[in-house]
């Protein structure tokens, strides 16, 4: 198809009755949901396919898997799913979402896809500290992905700084790989699962600084420590490390569509009923519209019922016409 859009000139233009934004577990479900619907779908998945379970190790709390499951493997097992199915998938990023005229537009580079009805799954982001010295040592020292880069610090001391359960997960993960895990957390107790804590407690590599937060990783041209500060005494001390893994939580990836649809304080998208946004036709899955349950199993769920909702959105307008 050759027509030109206002705002979307150059490259392919194709319409199809539905896109989805995102192939994390929320994106791949509602593309198995959808194809199975009989929808015209297409799934623009971004370079980084696989969302964040990418970035995780062994997976033992999504059902279906008695044995754990690398989290690249399940992702790798969703989109052959999806793509089994007959879901066309695109390794791009969306670079432009234009929800202002329907149908909608979403820009992949040069090239436009319009559909009547869009799926946003595009999940969340690492979380970062926010201080100058993190951005200085971004990829020389600091990582926000254990899995990733945890080699790179074998039989070295490292920091995880966070106390929910990416910070405890990746804490066990490299205290396999590394000399000593020094998890770093700002209050006295952890926020990770119960089962996570007690493995991580039982091993002798891994030790815990409390009510601790970092104030500065200092180094050269690497990182060779960080200075933290007690939040009741307000004492700074130094410790000695090569690796900091900044595991402090994420951020909704809503940049593409701020300012077009509602969203939370916190940036995340505004639900109308299970699904639906203030936008009629655009529906939202997995963690980029939910701040609290943010499991894969949660975002697979949301995902199927943004693909029935779509597939209802479709019914009602062709009744229409
Ligand atoms: P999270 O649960 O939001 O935990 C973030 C941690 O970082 C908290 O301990 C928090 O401290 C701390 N923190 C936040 N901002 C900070 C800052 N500016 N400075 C210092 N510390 C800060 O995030 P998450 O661990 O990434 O987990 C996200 C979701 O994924 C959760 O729902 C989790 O259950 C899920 N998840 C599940 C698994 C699994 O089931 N295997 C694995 C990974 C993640 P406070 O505790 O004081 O708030």
């Amino acid at each position: 198809m050759g027509f030109k859009l206002s705002g979307f000139e150059g490259g392919k233009v194709e319409k199809h009755e539905m896109v989805i934004i995102g192939s994390g577990p929320a994106g791949l479900t509602a593309a198995i949901y959808a194809v199975r619907g009989g929808a015209d779908v297409i799934l623009v998945g971004g370079y980084s396919s696989g969302g964040q379970l990418m970035l995780t190790s062994e997976v033992e709390n999504f059902p279906g898997f008695p044995e754990p499951i690398l989290g690249p493997e399940l992702m790798k097992r969703m989109r052959q799913q999806a793509e089994r199915l007959g879901a066309q998938i695109i390794d791009k990023d969306a670079t432009e979402i234009n929800l202002a005229e329907r149908p909608f537009k979403v820009k992949v580079e040069d090239d436009t896809y319009i559909a009547e009805t869009l799926i946003l799954a595009m999940g969340a982001s690492a979380r970062e500290l926010g201080l100058p010295s993190e951005r200085k040592f971004k990829g020389k020292g600091v990582s926000y992905c254990a899995v990733c880069d945890g080699m790179f610090f074998k039989n070295m001391d490292v920091a995880v700084i966070g106390g929910g359960d990416t910070a405890i997960e990746d804490a066990i993960y490299l205290a396999k790989i590394c000399n000593s895990v020094t998890v770093i957390h700002r209050r006295d107790k952890l926020r990770a699962q119960a089962v996570m804590q007690k493995r991580a407690f039982s091993l002798p590599n891994i030790k815990f600084v409390w009510n601790t937060e970092v104030v500065e990783i200092v180094g050269d041209s690497k990182v060779e420590g960080i200075k933290v500060k007690n939040r009741i005494t307000n004492e700074v001390s130094y410790i000695p490390v090569k690796g900091v893994f900044v595991d402090i939580g994420h951020v909704p990836n809503t940049m593409l569509v701020e300012g077009q649809v509602e969203l939370t304080e916190n940036k995340y998208i505004k639900l109308y009923g299970e699904t639906g946004t203030s936008v009629k036709g655009v529906f939202a899955a997995g963690d980029i519209a939910d701040p609290v349950y943010r499991q894969a199993v949660t975002a697979a769920g949301m995902g199927a019922k943004a693909a029935l909702d779509a597939l209802r959105y479709l019914q009602e307008i062709k009744e229409k016409e």
